[in-house]
């Protein structure tokens, strides 16, 4: 088969050129310094220039809602110099219990408490975390705007929109909705049939795949569809002597929309797998494969 598909390069995001796979801190906790430190030297070491993480993100550890960013910005304190070498992205928008708000008095200061935590003055992109039913795309708009012309935030993504609901906030914004973020994984294939991906490419929005490891089921598969997926990626990894996580990232940043996944994995000698990920090329047929594995049935 001589129809691989086309090499990777870095990406350019949110008008930062940053390597083609993120890291992320959905996962980011603990209180000791110096584990989290190795564990952002370990991303940098492995070339990831790109961080994700949330306002919410720590709320089911003891250190609460705001410890994700909070330890981060520990981190930053520490080591100053950290910050600037990354694009750093966050989000807000989601309170436990309610469960969603994107008012203007919300979003402005949860905004303001983020960068707070993060010990910065601005973060390189701001998501808004869910689709918040309850707030008018104009009111987001005007508030996101007022935030960006304040410098507070470099650029703006959504995360878990639909492409209906991105382009209602669009139309309200004199500056671009940059990215996408959803779930997208060999295990989770919805932005390829629900409009997000051609969204993406239609509109040059950059796409951030979250739990690109299906949260890690695709590390340790407990089911016989999982067992077959897996099976197909290690066929991959085995062919380019690299771990079966690489060759699930390759699968994921095969496709045109080029997808960024962002790695969430907190073990060092995890993390600096992520290079490997840039060797496997899959064939149409192979890829292909993959995703009817998945679906459990062949596309017509
Ligand atoms: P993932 O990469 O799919 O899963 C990571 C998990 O898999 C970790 O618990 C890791 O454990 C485990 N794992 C098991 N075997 C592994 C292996 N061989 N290699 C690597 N990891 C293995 O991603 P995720 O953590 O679910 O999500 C990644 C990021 O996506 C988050 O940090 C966050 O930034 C973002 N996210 C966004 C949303 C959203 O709504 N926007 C939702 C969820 C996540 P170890 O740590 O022990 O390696």
């Amino acid at each position: 088969m001589s129809d691989f598909l086309p090499a990777l390069a870095n990406v350019t995001f949110a008008g930062h050129e940053v390597s083609p796979i993120a890291w992320g801190m959905w996962r980011f906790a603990g209180a000791d310094l110096a584990n989290a430190r190795a564990r952002i030297d370990a991303a940098f070491e492995a070339g990831v220039t790109l961080f994700d993480t949330a306002d919410i993100y720590g709320c089911d550890t003891p250190g609460g809602f705001g410890s994700a960013e909070a330890l981060l910005g520990d981190v930053f304190a520490e080591a100053p110099g950290l910050r600037d070498k990354m694009v750093l992205a966050t989000k807000g928008g989601i309170i436990l219990g309610v469960p969603y708000d994107s008012s203007a008095r919300y979003l402005t200061s949860a905004i303001d408490i983020s960068l707070k935590r993060l010990r910065t003055d601005h973060v390189e992109l701001w998501q808004i975390h869910r689709p918040d039913l309850l707030s008018h795309p104009q009111e987001i708009a005007r508030t996101l705007e007022e935030a960006h012309r304040a410098g507070k935030i470099g650029a703006i993504g959504v995360s878990n929109f639909t492409p209906a609901q991105t382009a209602a906030l669009a139309k309200f914004l004199p500056v671009p909705v940059v990215s996408h973020q959803s779930e997208f994984s060999p295990l989770h294939l919805a932005p390829l049939f629900d409009g997000i991906f051609d969204q993406s490419m239609a509109e040059g929005m950059s796409f951030l795949a979250w739990s690109p490891l299906g949260g890690g089921r695709l590390g340790d598969p407990a089911d016989e569809h999982t067992r077959a997926v897996a099976a197909l990626l290690d066929a991959k990894a085995a062919e380019y002597g690299v771990s079966r996580a690489a060759a699930t990232y390759s699968w994921v940043m095969a496709h045109p929309a080029r997808p960024i996944p962002i790695v969430g994995t907190q073990n060092p000698d995890r993390i600096k797998e992520i290079p490997q990920a840039f060797a496997p090329r899959w064939t149409r047929a192979e890829w292909y494969a993959v995703l009817q594995t998945s679906m459990g049935e062949n596309l017509p």
